[in-house]
Parts: C-alpha cells; structure tokens; sequence
C-alpha cells in the first residue's frame, strides 16, 4: 500500500499499488494545477479527510470532480460524479517522489487529440 498526503496532512489517500505508468496532461485544469496523476477503480483509492476538508471543483460537462485540499490547496484526485463511471485519478505529486521517479509518466494530449503523445 502506498499512501500520500497534501502539503498541510489533512488529507491522505491510500492505494494499493504503484500504477504501471502516471499522465501528465494538457488540458485546460491540469496544464494550470501541473498534476502527474495514476488511474484506478475507486473501489481502490481510499480517501482520508475529515468533512469539509476537500473542496470541490466541477466544471465544463460535469463528468467529474476535481478535489483539493480547502487548508492548503493542493490538488489530491479527480473522482466521477454519479454514474458517469468508476475511475478515479490520483495525484502522485502528493506522494513520495521516487514513485515518480520510478515509473514511467506518459504525455497526453487532453487539450486536443485525447491522445498521448508519446
Ligand atoms: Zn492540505
């Protein structure tokens, strides 16, 4: 098990394992918050955080969440809204950095193709 923690320790997340790669992604959110972010069921991902210590941030089609720490604003996970699917996105900038540096992080383009680039 791996877990991680935003800058301040109010919110930890849990997950069972290192993902085999991380994305790093263009689109308009993640080019501006520079998350490196690991993929998985959200049966998975445990989220630890006391109530009222996530904010949340929805925009464009509504499809997801993206959740930040409200104390020190680090950006933790995305998770889907309602039925809009099971996947969950982790941000491994909040864990330690040799998990970074150990696996492979693959470029996608989210601003335009939905494809990656390398
Ligand atoms: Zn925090």
């Amino acid at each position: 098990m791996l877990t991680g923690s935003c800058h301040c320790g109010t919110v930890k997340i849990q997950v069972p394992r290192k993902p085999r790669s991380l994305t790093s992604c263009n689109c308009s959110i993640c080019r501006r918050h520079g998350g490196i972010f690991g993929y998985y069921d959200k049966s998975k991902v445990k989220i630890i955080a006391p109530r009222g210590a996530l904010d949340r941030y929805v925009w464009g089609d509504k499809c997801l969440a993206l959740c930040r720490c409200a104390t020190c604003g680090c950006v933790t996970h995305w998770e889907p809204i309602g039925r809009t699917g099971s996947r969950m996105g982790v941000n491994f900038r909040n864990f330690d950095p040799a998990v970074i540096e150990s696996t492979r992080v693959r470029r996608f383009d989210g601003a335009n193709t939905w494809k990656f680039l390398d």
